[in-house]
């Protein structure tokens, strides 16, 4: 029965921020939600919480821990930076018998595959195991995080150890239209890519900023991934995020630029040739109107390459540059020609 989780009456998120003094970060880029029917409303992109385990990311005040509490977790566990927000959330506990677990660490740093039972995994190609995460953290920590958590999914690693856990999380508006954006749309970039091969990802609403406490400077989007039972592209993440990146640095471009800058530019031209024939992609498409085929066939053919010649999965053009520079850096402080007389192009 639904009505057997919900809390007791406890103080409002807004009474406990006073009664702890817990004054949002700006530099931290602290932004609570304070209205319960709002966090009820993102807890519900999750799914059925009934006797479910879950993660929630940067419980801060905890009104989201409330909704995740109200909607049926049996196992919450929460992981919050900050340990002003500590003592807020041990009232909560109480409040919650045995159904708050309370880690004041680092998500960006925490051992998620040690924080529930084994017992909760689920085969890869089954149906997704009873845990999720939830979240609404800083914009400058959700975008690095879903990258790491990306990877972990390639890998079957960190919270995907369970098997296929779901996410909810909040970005910048911005960010959750590039994760879901489709082939020739504006927004298509090397995270819609990332996403999309590991992931069927869908932006299920929008916040307006004016919801938050401190009022942020953007809206905010809500976005629920669930890892896909076969990945799109079946290479490894980091060779798929060097041809990704890659291709998207000079995103106004053809594709062929981009691709160049996987090879020395001593046989750049010939073997760019070779991966766009290799890979049948027109040399003239832009980087935004590449379909995850078309990638997937590109980062075949450049794994082919470098099984071929080795040293090509170690090149790296942004760090010719970086030598360039410095050379020429010190070219001009010794007064030494610096063997590189034209200045390298920049990537956009
Ligand atoms: N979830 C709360 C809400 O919606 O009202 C708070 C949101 S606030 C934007 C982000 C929260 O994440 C803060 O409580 C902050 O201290 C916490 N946080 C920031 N970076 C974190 C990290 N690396 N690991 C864990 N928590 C973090």
């Amino acid at each position: 029965m639904a009505a057997s989780f919900r809390l007791p009456p406890l103080p409002t998120v807004s009474e406990l921020i006073k009664l702890y003094n817990l004054r949002a970060e700006r530099q931290l880029s602290q932004n609570f939600l304070l209205d319960l029917r709002l966090t009820d409303k993102i807890v519900r992109q999750a799914g059925n919480l009934k006797n479910a385990h879950v993660c929630e990311v940067g419980p801060g005040p905890g009104g989201l821990t409330r909704s995740i509490l109200n909607a049926g977790a049996t196992d919450l566990l929460v992981v919050e930076k900050d340990s002003r927000f500590i003592p807020g959330l041990k009232l909560l506990s109480e409040a919650a018998p045995n159904r708050l677990r309370i880690v004041h660490g680092d998500i960006l740093t925490y051992r998620m595959d040690r924080g529930f039972p084994p017992s909760i995994c689920k085969p890869w190609e089954e149906e997704p195991p009873n845990l999720h995460i939830i979240g609404n953290l800083p914009f400058n920590v959700s975008t690095p995080l879903i990258i790491s958590w990306l990877e972990n999914i390639a890998n079957r690693t960190g919270p995907f150890a369970y098997g296929r856990t779901r996410l909810t999380l909040t970005f910048q508006k911005e960010v959750a239209e590039r994760l879901i954006a489709r082939t020739k749309s504006k927004q298509r970039s090397r995270l819609s890519i990332m996403a999309q091969y590991l992931c069927t990802v869908h932006h299920r609403f929008t916040i307006p900023g004016r919801a938050f406490v401190p009022k942020p400077e953007v809206d905010v989007g809500v976005v629920h991934f669930t890892p896909l039972v076969q990945p799109l592209i079946q290479q490894p993440f980091k060779l798929v995020e060097k041809v990704v990146r890659n291709i998207f640095q000079f995103r106004r471009k053809f594709c062929h630029k981009g691709i160049g800058m996987l090879f020395p530019e001593a046989c750049r031209e010939a073997l760019t040739e070779e991966m766009m024939h290799k890979a049948d992609v027109e040399p003239t498409r832009r980087p935004t109107e590449l379909t995850i085929p078309h990638i997937k066939a590109l980062v075949d053919v450049y794994a082919h390459m470098c099984i071929r010649d080795p040293h090509l999965r170690g090149y790296e053009y942004r760090e010719e540059l970086r030598l360039k520079h410095l050379a020429k850096q010190r070219g001009a402080q010794t007064g030494m020609p610096s063997g590189t007389p034209e200045s390298p192009e920049q990537p956009e």
